[in-house]
């Protein structure tokens, strides 16, 4: 055991710099870290995503429109390695051709703290230009029922590197252009991030536009067979809201009819809809959900949970994934609130929740969601109570939107609002560096439990797809 000690967090911060970058890592609270894990910053992802739903695999051609960070010279990127290594059939760097197999022309970094590997090519580019990365290959999808949608998982912190080439960190800010050809006799539906409109082409083709740099992470799409599902359209004051179902799947009703109470109360709360082409939902049977920039894929459990992330996680970002315990624990903390009894977290609660991880790693810690939603209690009560921490959250809200910050900065923005310093008590809660215990939940996954896509029996077996049983 190890006597407990506090520090202030302007001590904590000389201590971890004079440690230099490594034990604990201070993450974003110094920008040069990103920088040097990063190293580039992307502005643009355009990509052509070629559909194949019978042969179960997509053909994508897309092009990254990047600077290099501040001090940095060579490129890295993200890239799921079962698409990188077999299937890559052009690689191109400012219009110079490179071979992906090649030591000269590509290293693959591994970081200890992290299952994300860089892709880094082993050019050193100039600052202040835009750059351009164009990668082509095939991503097989698995066989059975016909669906090509994105698959984001931030508990695993699994991001949209598995379809298309990005950095998978939750701060890394870019608008995308994505547009999707299916090749089918078949209909097809396609609903997701942004404003997303139907082409006049020779094959069905729609255009997913974000029209703003939003986090890579938080892009959705989702694209099914007509036949198969319901898509319906209605505007709850003033928001579109688009809810796509399996026949004989979820209840788009009952979906319809939470969200006709919970958006205008969000809206009252916390400041007008952040996303100006509304909310596009495809709503699942059973599990959990995932929430993206104005869209969630999830069950009708924990759709008002998906939904209140719109303001915390897909407007409002955290830097890192390590930092996401908070807008887990804000948006666990706003229905946990309600109840007039809420305890907050004990004032001699210790953790590593934040500190257990670097800002390389990836996914966050699942105690967010029950002692981090209490320490969101504490941070209440200090204020005064549920509707003045709900005044902050839609402070913070407005003026930090598509802004990156961590847990530090949120801290800093709180004193700055309040001249509530809650650091020390901060460092205790999520940052002590000889926490012992385990995850509380580990078997608790929350709103975040797996998200299930798979279709009703009747789809099942009319693409003859057998369901695998659980023993
Ligand atoms: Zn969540």
């Amino acid at each position: 055991m190890r006597k407990m000690i506090t520090f202030s967090k302007s001590f904590f911060l000389m201590l971890l710099t004079m440690m230099g970058i490594a034990s604990l890592s201070p993450s974003l609270v110094n920008p040069q870290i990103a920088d040097d894990l990063y190293r580039i910053d992307i502005t643009r992802i355009t990509a052509v995503f070629d559909y194949y739903p019978e042969q179960y695999y997509v053909d994508c051609q897309t092009l990254v429109e990047f600077q290099m960070r501040p001090g940095q010279q060579r490129p890295v990127i993200h890239l799921d390695p079962v698409i990188r290594n077999n299937t890559i059939s052009l690689l191109r760097l400012n219009n110079e051709n490179l071979d992906f197999s090649s030591n000269s022309d590509v290293s693959i970094l591994s970081y200890s703290d992290s299952s994300q590997q860089g892709i880094e090519f082993q050019r050193d580019l100039a600052a202040g230009l835009i750059h351009i990365l164009e990668i082509s290959y095939r991503k097989s999808l698995p066989s059975g029922y016909p669906r090509f949608s994105s698959e984001v998982n931030d508990l695993e912190g699994r991001g949209n590197e598995e379809l298309f080439p990005t950095l998978n960190t939750p701060h890394e800010l870019a608008r995308h252009v994505l547009t999707f050809r299916v090749h089918s006799a078949e209909l097809f539906r396609c609903i997701g991030s942004g404003l997303v409109v139907r082409d006049n082409a020779d094959v069905q083709q729609w255009t997913l536009d974000t029209e703003r740099e939003m986090a890579s992470y938080t892009v959705m799409f989702v694209i099914m067979p007509e036949e198969d599902t319901i898509l319906e359209e209605r505007n709850i004051g003033g928001i579109n809201v688009r809810v796509l179902a399996f026949i004989g799947g979820a209840s788009i009703n009952s979906a319809f009819a939470l969200l006709e109470t919970w958006l205008p109360e969000l809206e009252a709360n916390l400041g007008p809809f952040p996303m100006p082409h509304g909310l596009s939902i495809f709503l699942v049977s059973s599990g959990g959900g995932m929430e993206y920039y104005g869209g969630t894929i999830s069950s009708l459990w924990a759709l008002d949970h998906e939904v209140f992330h719109m303001y915390f996680a897909c407007s409002t970002v955290n830097s890192t994934y390590r930092d996401s315990w908070l807008d887990e624990a804000i948006d666990s903390w706003y229905e946990n609130s309600i109840n007039p009894f809420y305890s907050p977290i004990a004032g001699d609660y210790r953790s590593n929740i934040v500190s257990g991880r670097t800002a390389a790693a990836v996914g966050f810690d699942r105690r967010a969601y029950n002692e981090g939603s209490r320490i969101i209690e504490a941070v209440a009560r200090e204020l005064g109570g549920r509707n003045e921490m709900i005044a902050f959250l839609r402070h913070v809200h407005s003026l930090y939107s598509f802004a990156p910050f961590t847990t530090l900065e949120f801290l800093d923005y709180l004193e700055n609002y309040s001249g509530l310093n809650m650091s020390d008590r901060f460092m205790t809660w999520l940052y002590s560096a000889d926490d012992t215990a385990v995850e509380s939940d580990l078997g608790f996954y929350g709103p975040h439990q797996k998200v299930d896509m798979t279709p009703p029996e009747l789809l099942l077996n009319k693409y003859g797809i057998h369901k695998k049983r659980e023993k």
